[in-house]
């Protein structure tokens, strides 16, 4: 065994240390478009493989061959490609408005003696972990999770309050909600009814549930576009601060909190795979969107509503999948990863997968 480890340790080659050039290659737009446009073209191949949400059956009259990103650097040009400014729901996205506004008004202890920190393994709307005594909500990027830090912001603060502040974080006076979205998920949301019921008979829920429940389904009904979801992203980015006027949105300590549950909790079951293959902070939601945090660089939006198996943007994930490394945005950037063999799943399981669940 010693010998296997030295060998394979031990017994390479000494090489000489390869500089890695960190330097952000942002500042050259016209290069960084390049590279974000041979991506679309990539990312699109993915689309067929994916359906758009039918669970809320709005959500199925959207046109599932849209890709658009908008990628906005602290230092340098916004870039805007494809489908950017086209506006579809946050869905889950909103999950990380309302967290942000949570442990602003709340604080960090009581949001986290409803909550926890971890990720689930679950789908998003996963019901399992809750029917255990003692038990609470895995993390606040799930719906459960969610659902409890809705609770807590109830009495604080009301969906206008909330609209005002997304719409100033996302820098996007447009924002509204989208009315057919939400009268379409309140008549399809037994699951979510459900998460929230059982928490209310273990006192994680305390305020009305009805309410609490239309006040989550709002928030998600939030008409957002890839560049409102990049100029939110790029607030987290330079730690809650705007880089153009100074206005702080949040503390750093919130903004680091949030970009820790983005990476470990942000896509679902699908949170460790995406950040070995990304490794950008990114909340996913069943709209199609995509918040990515490029810490300290960039805010990055994607839009691309034809989901995978687990309700993350197909196209979307491969559009920064391919220019996480390009770019040099993985936070653990590894100049040697391009010339790795990375095995992607066959289209046929990725197929197989969706039928069996829920989300299409
Ligand atoms: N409104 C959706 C739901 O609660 C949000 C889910 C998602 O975007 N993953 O089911």
């Amino acid at each position: 065994m010693t010998e296997k480890i030295n060998d394979k340790l031990e017994g390479r080659e000494t090489m000489t240390i390869p500089v890695v050039d960190r330097r952000y290659q942002m500042t050259e737009t016209k290069k960084a478009k390049e590279i974000i446009e041979r991506a679309m073209n990539l990312a699109r191949e993915e689309i067929p493989k994916g359906a758009v949400a039918t669970y809320i059956p709005e959500l199925g009259k959207e046109d599932p061959h849209q890709l658009g990103i908008c990628l906005y650097p602290l230092k340098g040009d916004k870039i805007c490609l494809g489908d950017y400014n086209h506006r579809f729901t946050m869905q889950s996205v909103s999950k990380v408005v309302m967290l942000i506004v949570a442990l602003e008004v709340c604080g960090l202890k009581n949001v986290f003696k409803k909550v926890g920190m971890e990720p689930s393994g679950e789908a998003f709307d996963s019901l399992v972990e809750l029917d255990v005594s003692d038990s609470k909500p895995y993390n606040p990027l799930i719906n459960s999770g969610a659902l409890a830090v809705c609770g807590l912001l109830l009495p604080e603060v009301s969906f206008q309050d909330m609209l005002r502040y997304t719409r100033n974080i996302c820098s996007d006076p447009g924002i509204e909600l989208n009315e057919s979205v939400f009268d379409s998920e309140m008549k399809t949301c037994s699951r979510n009814r459900s998460i929230a019921y059982l928490l209310e008979s273990k006192g994680i829920i305390t305020t009305d549930v009805e309410d609490t429940l239309r006040f989550y389904t709002k928030m998600c009904s939030m008409n957002v576009t890839a560049e409102s979801l990049a100029n939110l992203g790029k607030k987290l980015a330079n730690d809650g601060v705007c880089a153009i006027t100074g206005k702080r949105f949040m503390s750093s300590r919130t903004a680091r909190i949030v970009k820790t549950l983005m990476l470990t909790c942000g896509m679902y079951d699908g949170s460790g795979t995406f950040a070995i293959k990304v490794g950008i902070p990114t909340k996913s939601g069943v709209g199609g969107g995509l918040l990515s945090v490029s810490d300290k660089r960039a805010g990055i939006g994607v839009f691309g509503p034809a989901l995978d198996a687990r309700g993350n943007s197909i196209a979307g994930c491969k559009l920064l999948r391919e220019i996480s490394n390009q770019l040099r945005l993985n936070l653990f950037y590894d100049p040697e990863w391009d010339k790795e063999q990375e095995e992607d799943q066959s289209e046929e399981t990725v197929l197989k997968e969706m039928q069996a669940k829920s989300v299409m």
